[in-house]
């Protein structure tokens, strides 16, 4: 059988960064289509390959708005932080982000790192400095750059538009524009003072950086249109530092050679992030005891460094950043950036502010995290703005993953285990379809591969599942519940091929389904895959199963082209892969979406909304509805109840079924009460109940009524009572 690709290592050196998540909230399915998907396919094939892969991410914690948050909520920003960082890993984590390291920008070897780049780059007489009159607030004794400083919009007399953009009419300002400007820190009114600053003048890379784009035709045409619009406007200087009392601090001596005073500046977050990605590798080298080795992954030209953003990110990482890179010397520079364009939910733009999101750790309490990975890669935004709706992820589990690969590997491990003893049964006196099967298994690596490897993502995910529809076609064709009566030697042919495809996938889906793919190898008793290699840290073999870390020879990309398993070998229990989702479960989570886009007023606060985790204490008090006439409320009939049965509605994290006694009759009605109350907690309780609703259909039971909730600013939920009869009317 041909083997299209080497089975063992191949060794190239690639370094993986994806963009580090903003710390001031928690990550939602924009972020995990944007850059963290793409790219954990990316190394987790890229590994299976036997190349040595370096994943980098970590949290941006630095930068003003996350000096707003943490005000806002009446803490400091590294409490902010505190909370965050952890909140951000462990989501990543659970959907089995690979990351080698996993860092954060307030670590000691991150403030090191970022001021030696600045203070390499200062002495190398790389910046400039400029003196201007900005705000200053003279009572909190800061300047106020960008959001702490609100005003007058000049142009449409919006009173709050914002130091850095009038919400209204949409308008870029800068402080100085804003009429009657005033303190969001002190509401005192702003002094105009002089301060320095250090700059970056792009425009002396102009020429470096267009030369260098020309070598790279192949980047995504989506990527280069955006750099070459920058570069054709003129790169322009940009300031690198500010007067905020959060971030990495500009370095005195640099400071004093300029001769310009340090206190009190910090470097601008979009000069110190990306560094993040340079002090995170040299953490992860640190921890494998080989503190010099980022250097090889940093400064050897025989790196392929690949930047996965979304497309915000387009202008740092192919010309700002690429301009810190070349001006410092030492550093490679990015072969590719694969950036993508934006996810949208439910046809409409995802807004954190309205609501309008899936936040993951949400959706990881009603499903596993393979189902996204799959439904999200075969719908990544790559070259423009895709769309994400629960129908759609419904019909992918459903009609692909539980009907083709799922029922096709059930298929044979079921009559692998009833009629072959459990065993790989032999394949003898082959038929022409069989040979041609095999055959065709042998392309694959080489087809997803080149996908995967080319960042063509959902084409490799595409062909992924078509090697599953190949297996389901085959078993379907040979008939093995016939041939199992009137010819076992091509049943047992049946079965021996489509064990193979088995194995096969278990290789090829380990990048987009690692979860379930360890749960096939485990199946097949296929022994360990390649990533699993203890260097990897407890992110990247976060996927792996313990019968995975022993010492059977271990399984390459390339190996997955000939077949895995040998006659005879024993296989383990059959497992269902996936199970269907119904209708009342996508439908509520599409309620759950309306309901947090529609019940969020809106505002900057913007990933505070729809997440419990964050609620601010100090959040305003929701409007009065509209005006009811006494005629409307009339029409709604209030009665008194006691709760006689409460239960938790299964597949729900949020319902309680209740059976409540209005006096008259016996009603059930189901409540999003279960994070708030025990079902112990409610039985016995005297509630007040809206007896007249019409019946709704919730998960597939029936409510007839609502009970009547008092519910904070934060959430939190209180039963309205009284010590009437049962069927006492309210009003
Ligand atoms: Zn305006």
């Amino acid at each position: 059988m041909p083997d299209p690709s080497p089975a063992g290592p191949t060794g190239e050196r690639i370094l993986v960064t994806a963009a580090l998540p903003y710390a001031n909230g928690p990550l939602h399915l924009g972020h995990l289509a944007g850059a963290y998907l793409p790219s954990d396919l990316f190394c987790r094939y890229q590994r299976l390959r036997g190349n040595d892969v370096a994943f980098i991410c970590g949290s941006d914690e630095m930068g003003v708005a996350i000096m707003v948050r943490a005000r806002k909520e009446g803490i400091s920003p590294q409490e902010l932080v505190d909370r965050i960082h952890p909140q951000i890993e462990n989501a990543f984590k659970a959907f089995g982000m690979s990351f080698d390291h996993y860092g954060r920008t307030t670590s000691e070897t991150h403030r090191e790192t970022s001021q030696d780049f600045f203070r390499t780059l200062a002495r190398q007489g790389v910046f400039t400095t400029k003196t201007e009159k900005q705000l200053f607030d003279p009572e909190a004794g800061i300047f106020l750059a960008d959001r702490f400083v609100v005003g007058t919009c000049p142009k449409c007399g919006n009173e709050n538009a914002y130091g850095d953009q009038c919400e209204k009419c949409g308008t870029a300002l800068s402080p100085l524009e804003l009429v009657n400007p005033r303190s969001t820190l002190s509401d005192a009114t702003p002094e105009l003072r002089e301060t320095a600053h250090f700059y970056l003048p792009l425009a002396d890379f102009q020429d470096r950086l267009s030369a260098w784009i020309d070598t790279h035709p192949e980047w995504k045409p989506n990527v280069l249109g955006q750099i070459r619009s920058w570069l054709s406007d003129g790169l322009r200087e940009r300031a690198i530092t500010r007067d905020v009392p959060w971030g990495v601090p500009v370095p005195e001596d640099v400071a004093r050679d300029m001769g310009l005073d340090a206190e009190g500046k910090v470097i601008y977050v979009w000069f110190d992030a990306p560094i993040g990605y340079i002090s995170a590798t040299r953490e992860w080298a640190a921890g494998r005891g080989t503190p010099d080795a980022w250097r090889d992954y940093w400064q050897q030209d025989t790196t392929r460094l690949v930047h996965f953003i979304g497309k915000d990110n387009i202008v740092f990482h192919c010309l700002m950043f690429p301009a810190m890179l070349m001006a410092h010397g030492d550093f490679v520079l990015p072969d590719n950036v694969p950036a993508n364009e934006f996810l949208n939910i439910e046809g409409e733009k995802l807004s954190t502010s309205r609501g309008w999101a899936v936040w993951l750790h949400e959706y990881l309490e009603d499903f596993e995290p393979d189902l996204l990975r799959y439904a999200l890669a075969t719908t990544l935004p790559e070259t423009k703005d895709a769309d994400f709706n629960w129908a759609e992820f419904q019909t992918r589990v459903n009609s692909e993953l539980a009907d083709v690969l799922g029922n096709f590997v059930n298929r044979t491990m079921t009559f692998a285990t009833r009629y072959f003893e459990g065993r790989v049964p032999p394949l003898e006196n082959a038929s022409d379809m069989d040979r041609a099967t095999l055959a065709a298994i042998a392309d694959f690596p080489e087809r997803i591969g080149t996908a995967y490897n080319t960042y063509k993502m959902r084409e490799a995910v595409f062909q992924t599942m078509a090697l599953a529809r190949l297996g389901n076609k085959y078993f379907n064709d040979t008939e093995p519940w016939h041939t199992r009566r009137t010819d076992m030697e091509a049943c047992a042919n049946t079965i021996h091929v489509s064990l193979q495809i088995c194995g096969a996938l278990a290789v090829l889906m380990d990048p987009v389904l690692p979860f379930t793919a360890a749960r096939l190898r485990n199946m097949l008793q296929l022994g360990g895959i390649a990533p699993s290699t203890p260097r990897m840290g407890a992110f990247a073999s976060s996927a792996a199963t313990p019968a995975e870390s022993g010492a059977s020879p271990q399984i390459f990309w390339g190996d997955a082209a000939a077949p895995l398993l040998e006659t005879g070998a024993p296989l383990g229990e059959p497992e269902i892969l996936f199970t269907k989702i119904d209708d009342d479960v996508i439908q509520a989570q599409t309620e759950k979406l309306h309901a947090a886009g529609a019940g969020s007023a809106g505002g900057e606060d913007a990933a505070s909304a729809g997440s419990d985790a964050t609620g601010a204490p100090d959040a305003p008090h929701p409007p009065v509805a509209d005006e009811a006439s006494f005629d409307d409320f009339m029409k709604l009939d209030f009665r008194m109840g006691t709760v006689l049965e409460a239960e938790p509605v299964p597949k729900s994290n949020k319902l309680l079924r209740m059976v409540i006694d209005l006096g008259f009759e016996k009603r059930q009605i189901l409540a999003g009460v279960r994070k708030h109350y025990t079902p112990e907690e409610m039985v016995g309780r005297r509630v007040a109940v809206v007896a007249n609703l019409a019946p709704r259909q919730m998960m597939g039971l029936e409510s007839q009524g609502m009970v009547l909730m008092a519910e904070d600013r934060d959430g939190s939920l209180h039963p309205l009572t009284s010590t009437g009869e049962n069927g006492a009317i309210i009003r």
